[in-house]
């Protein structure tokens, strides 16, 4: 028997191919693609305007299939949760979070992160391995869907569309993976698919310099960069990525970038750890670095509250820290907001997407470990409390 596709997997053009090697013409791709992407539909007989030798044929080539639900949880808040099941034991998550005018779509790209930040839970799993293209998309492709039905809004353009907005800060580092990361998203700007604009998509990455020019060039999406340090040696010791492209070099990719990128501005994101990276002479440091002698970096700065996990040893800095920290980069005339931390309730706050939920034992050490530090650090252990800036 031989395999079935996912199309899923397939971006544009390369459904053109495949509809081509079945005989068919690419408006019949053009078409399925809508189906799949616009209407949510992953049975071929409810693809009516397809003929119906088509639909037989793809029913015994093809599937249109998603990772599988493992949980799925809506916080307090309204922020929903998805453990995705990736095979061989890996699981990732997606993360919706609705506010008013938008709804964003927070996906991963790894099953694990090789980068080992050493504040982040994702890291701490070391490298399972890369997503699909159809596992990266699909995230999207299930959450849009899911959220309608839910809703009991109608599938297609004319039904109102839930995730208007996406950011790749799930699990893993996306330049890493980069040809399917690319290829998701340029399935999400597709006029026939999700039609996002570039705007509206943001990609996070740790600073992998190179793979941050040739996104320049291949799809400039908004780009946001994880500094989390003011200078080299701080960064080395948060950031092992550093070591191979310091600052300096990130900075000048970070200006390079701006040529092409949708925004005129690079999202810094900065995550708050209480005396290490934290202090106002810190502060100052990075309004100097983004404001160089050599060159400056249109920016906007996102203090991420630290979300600890036991493991870390590391803790969130106080919130009078963070608005004394804010203060002094919003004086310098740097946009700054502080990221209200959602879906806490339900572990779906940055660094604390852990595809190890599977694996009860450790669950349950981890669930222990929370417990000792909550005595001894106090009840917010672990949670992030509201800030407003
Ligand atoms: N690998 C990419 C994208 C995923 S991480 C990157 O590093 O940019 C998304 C964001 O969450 C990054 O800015 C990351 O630094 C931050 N993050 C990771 N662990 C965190 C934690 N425990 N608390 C708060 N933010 C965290
Ligand atoms: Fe990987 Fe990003 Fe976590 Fe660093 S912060 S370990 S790059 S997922």
């Amino acid at each position: 028997m031989t395999s079935l596709v996912n199309l899923l997997d397939f971006d544009p053009v390369q459904l053109v191919a495949y509809c081509g090697s079945l005989g068919e013409k690419p408006f019949r791709a053009k078409q399925l693609q809508r189906w799949i992407h616009q209407f949510g539909a992953s049975q071929f007989d409810q693809m009516t305007d397809l003929a119906k030798s088509l639909r037989d044929k793809l029913a015994t080539r093809a599937i249109v299939a998603a990772p599988a639900v493992i949980s799925d949880h809506t916080s307090t808040d309204g922020t929903r949760k998805w453990l995705l099941d990736v095979g061989q034991g890996n699981a990732v998550e997606a993360v919706f979070i609705p506010e008013e005018n938008r709804g964003t779509l927070c996906i991963s790209t790894q099953a694990g992160c090789a980068v080992n930040c050493r504040f982040c839970s994702t890291g701490k799993q070391g490298f399972n391995r890369n997503l699909t293209v159809g596992e990266i998309i699909g995230q999207l492709w299930m959450a849009e869907f899911e959220l309608r039905r839910t809703k009991g809004i109608e599938p297609g353009p004319r039904g109102e569309r839930q995730i208007t907005n996406v950011v790749m800060m799930g699990m893993g580092e996306p330049l890493l993976n980069f040809e399917p990361t690319v290829t998701a998203l340029k399935m999400m700007l597709d006029d026939n698919a999700y039609g996002l604009s570039r705007r509206r998509v943001t990609l996070s990455t740790s600073g992998v310099v190179p793979m941050i020019d040739r996104l320049s060039q291949e799809c400039p999406v908004a780009l946001a960069v994880s500094l989390h340090a003011s200078n080299d040696a701080l960064r080395d010791g948060l950031v092992p990525l550093n070591k191979k492209y310091p600052l300096s070099e990130l900075m000048a990719a970070c200006v390079r970038y701006l040529e092409f990128a949708p925004r005129d501005f690079v999202t810094f994101e900065y995550c708050m750890l209480d005396g290490v990276n934290d202090s106002d002479e810190h502060a100052r440091e990075l309004v100097a670095l983004v404001r160089g002698g050599k060159l400056t970096v249109p920016c906007k700065f996102n203090l991420i509250p630290f979300n600890p996990f036991p493991e870390s040893g590391l803790l969130r800095s106080k919130n009078p820290r963070i608005k004394a920290f804010a203060g002094i980069l919003m004086e310098a005339g740097i946009v700054t907001t502080i990221r209200k931390t959602r879906g806490d309730d339900i572990d779906a706050a940055c660094g604390q997407l852990a595809g190890e939920v599977q694996d009860r034992t450790r669950v349950q050490e981890r669930m222990q470990k929370q417990e000792e530090y909550k005595r001894k650090f106090g009840d917010n252990f672990g949670r992030i409390v509201e800030i407003s800036s």
